[in-house]
């Protein structure tokens, strides 16, 4: 599976809507200090289903929408999709949070709990806790995780963190 388009629109500094392709291959993010190179990576992991407001450097879930500038006023929402090549078709995930109301998700159009985008994203191997995405300050935690810290990443990385979601929902029945 592969991640073809990106667009975010109020998503902190990403405040009118930009469409990122993403080819093939190595894809590189420039850009000098302050640029929004870390927000695209957070963009990316909250629409994976991040729900920690302190992972993607804020102190409430809100803070992702764009929050104003001297010469701009804030937005109301933001909302994140990601088009994903998953072989013979593609698949459209989107989160969308607005002020007040919380967030939801849709995958090709419907509406979907997080628990869904969660296992679309564990069977393809990755996800917002995935090992492939590290941020600035995260690299000392990956190397100091416990054991089974680190095993939960490595189950994650060979994609069968979704079996074990959903023996335990089998359990649970
Ligand atoms: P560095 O090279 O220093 O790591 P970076 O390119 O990773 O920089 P980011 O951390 O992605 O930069 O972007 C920081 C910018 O995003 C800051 O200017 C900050 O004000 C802005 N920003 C963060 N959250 C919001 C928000 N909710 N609304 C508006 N702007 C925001
Ligand atoms: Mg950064």
């Amino acid at each position: 599976m592969q991640i073809k388009r990106l667009r975010i629109a109020g998503f902190k500094s990403f405040v009118d809507p930009a469409d990122l392709a993403i080819e093939r291959g190595l894809t590189g993010v420039v850009g000098p200090n302050g640029c929004g190179k870390s927000n695209l990576l957070e963009a990316l992991r909250w629409t994976m289903g991040e729900n920690s407001a302190k992972s993607l450097r804020g102190a409430g879930m809100e803070d992702v929408i764009f929050a104003g500038t001297a010469t701009r006023p804030p937005r109301d929402f933001a909302e994140v999709s990601i088009l994903l090549d998953a072989g013979d078709e593609e698949r459209e995930v989107v989160r969308r949070i607005e002020r007040g109301a919380g967030s939801a998700y849709r995958i090709d159009g419907r509406d979907v709990r997080a628990k869904d985008v969660g296992l679309l994203f564990a069977d393809a191997a990755t996800g917002a806790h995935s090992p492939a995405l590290v941020s600035q300050n995260r690299i000392g935690a990956v190397i100091a995780a416990r054991p089974a810290e680190r095993r939960a990443m490595l189950e994650e990385a060979a994609g069968i963190a979704g079996l074990h979601v959903r023996r335990k929902d089998a359990e649970q029945k």
